[in-house]
């Protein structure tokens, strides 16, 4: 089946009861047993939820895993994965991670003993470096936020089965739409379905989907037994946006591309950070590994002065001034104030993400309106 069925049809099945076409909204904690223990699947809402086994089996399709998991958010996702982990254990991340990645990471786990590198993980070089024995997870996001950096998932894949250590993808910014990480080697796929999967701003959830039957027994048992689930609004709501994925990410493409194009040819603009460019560091990865290059886009202008760009920003009418991405409609942000606070400035220096640096999240907008606003705001 190709994507844009599966979007719409993959995992769900009409209501038994009634048959609805639309997965119903289960709003129950619990469920009643014929007799002690003989009951339907479902016990306690916790530990499963019809609603939630739709969009659980919908997810795996998307990405052609096996096994997919939701969570009440992105960083709940994330969280589950890096609790295989013991003490003594490192893992190996970008130095231009989600700021909420690099927060969990550090101030929650790296205290409990878990050690982490960040390094420029464009360059596998310098993932190589920091491989030892105790190297036990990879953890990739690409393209990265906000500097679009491309990591090559395979090449990331062939290091840790080196290194005997599970591949983890973020993939928030492509979504299964883009680029599909279990195909590339990847183990784990992680997900803040806030984001496109989502996509209108609605909802905050998260998700894991990946192959192994051994991981599923480990990931599942950490979801029921922390309780970091989606309630089934939520699921509904990421199930009725996983619908139109395939055709709001032509459309976040398309736009992404003209915005790209109008930045770079403007005078005002000193660098655009978009992997579709030919001149794009990674631009050979990108082109091999994802299927367009998304909608997300950021520039620095000319003179990169931090009152400069905080100026554009409060010009914006469309580009709303808003934390989060991958919706519907446009925004904009400003990293070093916003998503990327939570990374020390010498952190944020170290890894070229100026203070001057401007965000975008290309909306489904008519672009021509969008065009429009960036010629205002920027003059
Ligand atoms: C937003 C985001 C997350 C965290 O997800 P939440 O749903 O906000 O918890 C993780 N990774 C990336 C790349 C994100 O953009």
């Amino acid at each position: 089946m190709k994507f844009g069925t599966k979007a719409i049809h993959a995992g769900v099945h009409p209501d038994p009861t009634t048959g609805a076409i639309m997965t119903p909204i289960y709003q129950t904690s619990t469920y009643v047993q014929r007799s002690p223990g003989d009951h339907k699947g479902y016990e306690y809402s916790r530990t499963h939820n019809p609603t939630r086994t739709q969009l659980q089996d919908a997810l795996a399709a998307l990405d052609n895993g096996q096994h997919g998991l939701a969570f009440a958010s992105g960083m709940a996702a994330t969280d589950c994965v890096i609790k295989l982990l013991q003490p003594g254990d490192e893992v190996i991340s970008t130095n231009d991670l989600y700021g909420g990645s690099y927060r969990i990471f550090t101030k929650v786990y790296e205290p409990l003993g878990i050690k982490f590198h960040f390094v420029p993980m464009h360059d596998m070089e310098a993932v190589r470096a920091k491989v030892n024995e105790r190297t036990k997870l990879i953890w990739v996001e690409t393209p990265t936020n906000p500097l679009l950096n491309v990591i090559d998932i395979a090449a990331a894949s062939a290091v840790a089965k080196e290194a005997g250590a599970l591949l983890v993808v973020d993939n928030t910014f492509s979504t299964p739409y883009l680029q599909t990480p279990l195909a590339l080697g990847a183990d784990i796929v992680v997900y803040s379905l806030t984001k496109y999967m989502a996509g209108h701003s609605d909802t905050v959830m998260g998700a894991l989907v990946y192959n192994d039957d051994q991981l599923h027994e480990r990931l599942s048992f950490y979801q029921n037994a922390c309780g970091g689930t989606p309630g089934p609004q939520d699921c509904f709501l990421v199930l009725r946006g996983l619908k139109t994925l395939h055709i709001r990410m032509q459309r976040h493409c398309e736009n992404g591309r003209k915005i790209a194009e109008y930045l770079k040819a403007h005078p005002k603009v000193e660098k655009v950070y978009w992997p579709g460019f030919q001149d794009h560091p990674n631009h050979a990865v990108a082109a091999r590994q994802m299927n367009d290059f998304g909608g997300m886009i950021s520039f620095v202008l000319e003179g990169d002065r931090k009152e400069d760009a905080i100026a554009v920003l409060e010009k914006f009418q469309l580009f709303s001034l808003a934390e989060s991405l991958g919706g519907v409609e446009s925004l904009s942000g400003h990293p070093a104030t916003m998503t990327h606070a939570s990374i020390p400035a010498e952190a944020r220096k170290a890894a070229g993400l100026s203070d001057s640096l401007i965000r975008l999240s290309v909306g489904i907008e008519d672009v021509e309106d969008l065009i429009e606003d960036l010629k205002q705001a920027i003059g």
